[in-house]
């Protein structure tokens, strides 16, 4: 069975061709600056690179090359669309209505739709993905895999922010929490290969990339995570705040003569370490500069800090923590800020070692034999997971 696994953003979107078998990735490949001048789809197959700079109007102009390309008797993966089984989206919000994945149908499209004012720059596109393989492969099964669906287990106390009821029951104001699809891959992973289930571990995950958040994963249940109605909430990121006194939007929206939109910007745009660091929001270049300027190791140090708070608070809301997972390009890659994270763990029982610590991008338990907690690297691999639950729900 193959499944290919889109993932549509406003102007981007990402493909991966994945062979069932033995799920290994047929092909794969990134389109750019769909509906902007400049259009650009990358293929690889093989190791080997193919570009097509062509104009792309809309999504669905950029899957049909996308089609084309996997098709191509060159450098394709396939001979005949009909090889494809499945297709697999990533669709951001789920809102309450979608607790696991789900084969698209018309009911499912209207729920989705429902969802675009909770997520109005991502939910279009995926829409616009899944309309657009509608049409050049009718008969084909679309499944939906969601951001939010793995955190719909948090319990209401959890979910629910203390504000006027009125606002949960009128506009859905709530916790939904995202990056669903890998606190749920790797989670299920580290059980695996601790050769148990999750319903035995308390776990807590930290996906750590441009944009991070943490999950609290009780007995196989998400009990709470960090992001919330939007991404911008939790540990700070690459340019999101994360939390903050709420205080500050209307107290900088009075002195700055600033608009919701604007103030929005700021939040999800010009924040977290970019703005401590003032150099840059990917975390390598803060690493490279932390010893000569101060504020690179401000933001490092901070970053750290609220991710062990959120470690900390977790292990409270669990009554202990068993696992603790690294994943996504700094949890990852980036061996200085999990041993500083890991820190001042030991009052958990977290003993880290500091040679097996010293890996990137591969699954590695980096605490010692004698530490109470397990802290673990998962490379995380969401597309492989959408082709999972797209398999499980089309087979
Ligand atoms: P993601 O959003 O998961 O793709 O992660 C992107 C982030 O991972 C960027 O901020 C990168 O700087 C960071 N990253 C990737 N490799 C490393 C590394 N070796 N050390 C530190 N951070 C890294």
């Amino acid at each position: 069975m193959k499944i290919l696994v889109i993932n549509c953003g406003s102007s981007s979107l990402k493909y991966q061709l994945i062979n069932m078998e033995d799920e290994s990735v047929l092909c794969k490949g990134l389109v750019e600056r769909i509906g902007i001048e400049g259009s650009k789809l990358t293929h690889k197959i093989n190791g080997e690179k193919y570009v097509v700079e062509e104009e792309m109007k809309d999504h669905k102009k950029a899957l049909k090359l996308v089609l084309d390309q996997i098709l191509d008797k060159d450098h394709g993966a396939i001979k005949d669309l009909k090889e494809i089984s499945a297709v697999g989206h990533r669709v951001v919000h789920g809102g309450e209505s979608f607790n696991d994945s789900v084969v698209v149908d018309k009911k499912v499209m209207a729920a989705i739709k429902e969802c675009i004012s909770l997520a109005p720059l991502h939910n279009p596109a995926n829409i616009m993905g899944i309309e657009a393989i509608e049409e050049l492969m009718p008969g084909v099964k679309n499944v939906a895999v969601f951001d939010t669906a793995f955190h719909q287990t948090m319990p209401k106390e959890n979910y629910l922010y203390a504000i006027p009821y009125e606002y949960y029951e009128k506009y859905s104001i709530r916790r939904y929490g995202f990056h669903g699809t890998s606190h749920n891959f790797v989670s299920k992973r580290a059980a695996e290969i601790l050769g148990k289930t999750r319903e035995d571990l308390r776990i807590v995950t930290c996906h750590l990339g441009n944009g991070s958040s943490m999950a609290a994963i009780d007995h196989g249940k998400v009990v709470d995570t960090s992001m919330g109605l939007t991404p911008l909430e939790g540990v700070c990121m690459g340019t999101r705040s994360g939390d903050m006194d709420p205080a500050i939007i209307p107290f900088l929206m009075e002195k700055e003569n600033l608009t919701a939109s604007d103030i929005n910007n700021i939040l999800n745009k010009k924040s977290g370490v970019l703005a401590i660091s003032g150099v840059s929001s990917d975390f390598r270049d803060i690493e490279e500069q932390q010893d000569s300027n101060e504020r690179c190791k401000i933001a490092l140090t901070q970053f750290a800090n609220r991710v062990r708070k959120y470690i900390g608070s977790y292990a409270t809301l669990m009554n202990g923590v068993d696992v603790i997972v690294f994943t996504a390009g700094v949890g990852e890659n980036s061996a200085s800020m999990r041993s500083e994270i890991l820190s001042k763990l030991e009052f958990l029982g977290i003993k880290v070692d500091e040679d097996k610590n010293n890996v990137r991008g591969e699954e590695t338990i980096i605490s010692t034999e004698d530490s109470k907690v397990v802290a673990m690297v998962i490379p995380t691999n969401e597309e492989l997971m959408i082709a999972r639950d797209t398999e499980r729900l089309t087979k």
